[in-house]
């Protein structure tokens, strides 16, 4: 790799002579190099103590005082820092009790114990006990239903089965869907409560020991974690769409629609098990069953079991740190980066190891500041409070500053770090930019750059599609982002090109969201040397110098193009494949084909007939993605011409620049996606129905999925006219850079 980049530092070198504004200087002394050189992994894991010493929840005394360290960090280091405050509804435990009450009775534990060895773990007064925010309140006492994860697909299971959770209390299995898509799927089949378990087989015993031998979870282990309905909205459940100022227009706590229709509560699968093992009913799937030493039943009952859940509803103060350097040149364009400073407990993993490294990059850019060293653009750093309970502090912010985010060249957040590969998802018009990046971070188990150690994974792990692109195609290709993190609020509300960056993939582990995720696990188990955490500093600071520096903003539409297109043609062949499954299904029904094939000692359900699907009109998306194409070609064409000569049309550079900054926001529709109009982004969003996994062209896709036709007929009009919109920028921009070239 090394051997690609050395002709083009000469170039650049060459360029810097000729030219008074320079350019971005990759070479040994160059502001990034020396970045990258001053960043200390024994800072990273000094932070990580610091933050992670005590439990550090929205409303603690720790999340304020961690917010007031970080704080005083920045300006330590020469930053212009302050702390934001908002005021949001964080709900906390009042009353919790969850016990079988027939056939036998049992009565759940709902504690993680001290374990020996970890001194935080023993931290009782200060840790949240376990539950799962924005549950509404509740007390109800019904028959058990065991419902595999509480997908969509698992309900359509249990109809073959004959098997109905009306009235009844589910029992899910954490994982496959974000979790608070459990209690609102199973609130939609008509149950009255949802419990929701770690199994082993997950993140327990079956891959590795638990905590604290090993890393995995152990049988008292239970993962908190936000039930509201995120895919409607994230941020404050009572303001929707605005900051929760003071004096915010706040919505009735019982009007608020993404507070869960049904009381839910997490658990251990210590406390789960006595639960499973007393239902009766069909025998699970064999996907369905998990690790414990028992016979999964789906029930309903004789297992009855009662729940109840009791919040205090309060009002608590939210403190986001924002500290910025002031560009040189463009102080009104800004790079901004940020990872979350809360946690449910301790938080070593989520977050801390995130925002240790964020810290030292601070800590590193206050050093080139020292030098002399100024940003042509303005760089923001922000430290998050109140992601865990539901994006919080980052919403709110991002719903205050609707209008200065027109000015966000870029957003990229971290959220935790590990050992391992490079994960990078995010806007696809810096697809071709997250490539260069890791063509120049060096991976610190194999000497390789994390992109050659990425490319290698895809192409020993991939499919032979997977393979040969990874061969084949210049850049590795970028995940698009749904939710779970800072990001959608500036990705799929404000319209900010915004990236995801993080390393991991090489430790399994079992303490996600529980009391054992705290610095005495992360520094036994994870990235103990915090090599990767210097991996993660280098590989961000580096990204938000040169988007700081660039003379023309680095933004690549061709992968845009080539990402808009595959899309196209994945939702014509999801609508073929749905026609044809139905058809084939409706003609197996017609023939008796499941009632000859099935088990009459353990009779399934025939299933219903359907709807065929219509055929759809694709027309408008073919043109748009056509004529991106075109214009993604044509700027490509234009920025490469002109590349040499930019430093002597600053003024076209800056205007076409002011152009660009705007390509994410065209993708955007003022009045959102169907049924969530806080959702703008018609590209990426999180599923209705996967919650942290993303829909792309969520319109047209959920239409087609959900069998609403003529309105992913009309969301295809819809995406194709924001596609066009991003063509009609680029011809223009590729307009004002053609003059540049000749
Ligand atoms: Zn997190």
């Amino acid at each position: 790799m090394r051997a690609t980049v050395r002709p083009l530092r000469f170039a650049l070198a060459v360029l810097i002579a000729l030219s008074p504004l320079g350019v971005a200087g990759q070479g040994q002394d160059s502001p990034e190099a020396r970045f990258r050189a001053s960043i200390v992994p024994a800072n990273i894991r000094e932070s990580m103590r610091r933050l992670s010493a005590r439990p550090h929840h929205v409303g603690s005394a720790y999340d304020k005082d961690n917010a007031e360290w970080i704080l005083a960090r920045f300006r330590e280091w020469g930053w212009d820092a302050e702390i934001e405050t908002f005021n949001v509804l964080f709900p906390t435990p009042k009353d919790r009790a969850l016990e079988l009450v027939a056939p036998t009775r049992f009565r759940a534990a709902l504690e993680e114990p001290p374990v020996a060895g970890d001194l935080t773990s023993t931290q009782t007064d200060e840790q949240l006990p376990t539950y799962n925010a924005y549950s509404r309140d509740g007390d109800v006492t019904a028959p058990l239903v065991f419902v595999n994860y509480g997908a969509p697909a698992d309900y359509d299971e249990l109809d073959r089965l004959g098997i109905s959770v009306k009235g009844a209390i589910v029992i899910a299995k954490y994982g496959a869907t974000w979790r608070g898509i459990k209690p609102k799927v199973a609130a939609e089949h008509g149950a009255i409560g949802c419990l929701i378990y770690s199994d082993p087989k997950d993140d327990g015993f079956f891959d590795a020991p638990v905590f604290p031998e090993g890393p995995m979870r152990n049988k008292n282990g239970v993962q908190r974690g936000s039930v509201s309905d995120m895919v409607l909205y994230p941020g404050d459940p009572l303001t929707p769409g605005v900051a929760a100022t003071p004096d915010a227009k706040r919505l009735p706590i019982a009007e608020a629609p993404t507070i869960t229709k049904i009381p839910t509560m997490p658990i251990s699968y210590g406390d789960a098990q006595p639960l499973l093992e007393a239902l009766r009913g069909p025998i699970a799937p064999s996907a369905w069953r998990g690790g414990l030493p028992i016979t999964y039943h789906v029930g309903p009952g004789p297992a009855r079991v009662h729940l109840k859940v009791a919040s205090n509803w309060d009002i608590k103060p939210l403190y986001n740190v924002i500290a910025k350097i002031k560009g040189s040149t463009y102080p009104d364009e800004w790079v901004i980066r940020g990872n979350h400073h809360d946690a449910w407990v301790n938080g070593a993993s989520d977050p801390v190891s995130g925002m240790s490294p964020e810290l030292e990059e601070a800590r590193a850019f206050g050093e080139l500041l020292k030098q002399g060293w100024r940003p042509k653009r303005t760089i923001v750093y922000t430290a998050w409070d109140g992601e865990e309970p539901m994006l919080l502090g980052s919403t709110e912010w991002v719903e205050k500053h609707e209008e200065d985010l027109k000015k966000a060249v870029v957003y990229i957040n971290s959220d935790g770090n590990g050992r391992g590969f490079l994960n990078a998802g995010g806007s696809h018009t810096l697809e071709h930019f997250v490539n260069l990046v890791a063509k120049d971070i060096k991976d610190p188990e194999t000497g390789l750059t994390v992109w050659k150690r990425l490319q290698s994974r895809e192409i020993a792990r991939g499919s032979a599609e997977v393979r040969a692109e990874a061969r084949n195609r210049p850049d590795l290709r970028i995940g698009a982002l749904g939710s779970g993190s800072d990001y959608s609020p500036f990705l799929q509300h404000s319209g900010t090109p915004s990236l995801s960056l993080s390393y991991g993939g090489e430790d399994d582990d079992g303490i996600y969201h529980s009391i054992y995720d705290d610095f005495y696990h992360y520094t036994k188990f994870a990235d103990t040397d915090f090599a990767y955490g210097r991996a993660l500093a280098e590989t961000m600071g580096t990204a938000v110098i040169r988007l700081a520096d660039a003379d023309l903003l680095p933004y690549e539409f061709t992968n845009l193009a080539d990402t808009v297109a595959r899309y196209n043609t994945e939702l014509q062949s999801l609508l073929r494949q749905k026609q044809n499954d139905i058809r084939e299904q409706n003609r197996q029904i017609e023939d008796g084909v499941f009632q000859a094939v099935r088990d009459p000692k353990k009779p399934l359900v025939v299933p219903e007939k359907k709807d065929v699907p219509p055929a759809i009109n694709f027309a408008p998306l073919d043109n748009a993605a056509g004529a991106l194409t075109r214009a993604a070609d044509r700027y490509k064409k234009a920025a490469d011409a002109a590349r040499p000569h930019l430093a002597a049309s600053s003024d076209v550079v800056a205007a076409v620049n002011q152009q660009l900054i705007q390509s994410e926001r065209v993708l955007t529709d003022p009045d959102g996606l169907p049924g969530r109009s806080w959702y703008r982004h018609l590209l990426y969003a999180p599923g209705t129905y996967t919650g942290y996994g993303v829909k792309t062209v969520p319109g047209v896709r959920e239409g087609i999925e959900q069998a609403r036709y003529e309105e992913a007929e009309r969301e295809i009009v819809r995406a194709a006219r924001a596609v066009m919109r991003e063509a009609d920028l680029l011809d223009q921009a590729a307009a004002d850079l053609e003059q540049i070239g000749q």
